[in-house]
C-alpha cells in the first residue's frame, strides 16, 4: 500500500497498542487514519515476544480495573472483531511459602474481591488438594482465579489491524518513521522510509522505541533505554500457570 500524502492522524507502531488505537479510533468515527509499522509484519515487537499471559490477579486497584476493562474485550474478541485469539481460561494459581507473601496474598484478594473480581484465597491444604500430583509441602497459602489465562497476542494484533482496515484505516508495514516535523509547537508531518505524510496529529505507540519517536518531535521521556536489546522470545503456552513465591 502506498503512503498517503495526508492523514488526520498517524499512529506510529503496529504492536497491540497501535493496532488497538487504530481500531478504536475508527470505530468511534475518526477518518483518514494511518498506522505505520517499520517491520514487514505487525506485532513483531514486544507484543510478538511476550508470554501471552492475561489476568485479573493484580495488587493495585488501577491494574485490577484495567483487567476488568480489557479481559471482557478479549472474551468477546471473536464476536466483535471476527478473530479467534485462543483465550484459554486455565486459571492462575499463585502459591505462598512464607508468612509475608501469605499476608500480601490476603490483602490482594481482599482488594480484588472489593472491586468485584472473585479471586479465591486458598489455604496450604487447598493448594495441595488442587494439585495432588505436585509436591507442595511448603505451601501455606494460595490464590486462584479461573478467568486468568493465556491469549495469542499475534491474533489480537492481526484482529485489530484487519478490523481497522475494514473501516478504512491505512495500515502500512515496512514504513520506518525517521522524523517528525514540528513548527510553532505543532506537528506538521511525519517522514518515513516510504516518503512523507502531512498530519496535525501523531499517536506514539512505538513501545520500547517510543522514546526515540518522542525525540523526533522534541519530546523527551525515558523509555527507549532497552530498545533493540530485547531478550529472545519467550513462548510458553503451559497451562495452568503456577507462580511460586
Ligand atoms: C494478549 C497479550 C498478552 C500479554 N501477556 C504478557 C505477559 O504475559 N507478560 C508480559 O510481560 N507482557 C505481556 N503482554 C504485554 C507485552 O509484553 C507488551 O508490553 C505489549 O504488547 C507492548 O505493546 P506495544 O504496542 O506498546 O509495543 P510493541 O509491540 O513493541 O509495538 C511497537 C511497534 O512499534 C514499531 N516501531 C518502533 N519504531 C518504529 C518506527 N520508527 N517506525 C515505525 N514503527 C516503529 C515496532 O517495530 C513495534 O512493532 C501481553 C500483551 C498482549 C497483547
Amino acid at each position: 500500500m502506498n503512503l498517503p500524502n495526508t492523514a488526520d492522524i498517524v499512529i506510529i507502531g503496529g504492536g497491540v497498542m497501535g493496532a488497538s488505537a487504530a481500531y478504536h479510533l475508527a470505530k468511534r468515527g475518526m477518518k483518514n487514519i494511518v498506522l505505520l509499522e517499520k517491520e514487514e509484519f505487525f506485532g513483531t515487537g514486544a507484543t510478538g515476544r511476550c508470554a501471552g499471559g492475561v489476568r485479573y490477579q493484580f495488587s493495585t486497584e488501577i491494574n485490577v480495573r484495567l483487567s476488568q476493562e480489557s479481559l471482557p474485550m478479549i472474551e468477546r474478541f471473536k464476536e466483535e472483531i471476527g478473530q479467534d485469539v485462543n483465550y484459554i481460561q486455565c486459571g492462575y494459581l499463585l502459591v505462598a511459602t512464607n508468612e509475608k507473601d501469605a499476608a500480601t496474598f490476603k490483602h490482594n484478594v481482599e482488594l480484588q474481591n472489593r472491586l468485584g473480581v472473585p479471586t479465591q484465597l486458598l489455604s496450604g491444604d487447598d493448594v495441595r488438594a488442587r494439585l495432588p500430583l505436585m509436591k507442595f509441602d511448603d505451601a501455606i497459602a494460595g490464590t486462584f482465579n479461573q478467568k486468568d489465562g493465556i491469549v495469542d497476542p499475534n491474533g489480537v494484533v492481526m484482529g485489530y489491524v484487519s478490523a481497522a482496515q475494514k473501516m478504512g484505516v491505512q495500515a502500512i508495514s515496512k514504513a520506518n518513521v525517521t522524523g517528525i516535523t514540528v513548527s510553532d509547537g505543532e506537528v506538521r508531518a511525519v517522514q518515513t522510509s516510504l516518503g512523507e505524510v502531512q498530519t496535525r496529529m501523531v499517536l506514539n505507540a512505538a513501545g520500547p522505541w517510543a522514546g526515540l519517536i518522542g525525540q523526533m518531535a522534541g519530546v523527551h521521556f525515558p523509555s527507549s533505554r532497552f530498545a533493540g536489546k530485547c531478550s529472545p522470545p519467550i513462548r510458553s503456552r503451559k497451562c495452568p500457570q503456577i507462580f511460586h513465591s
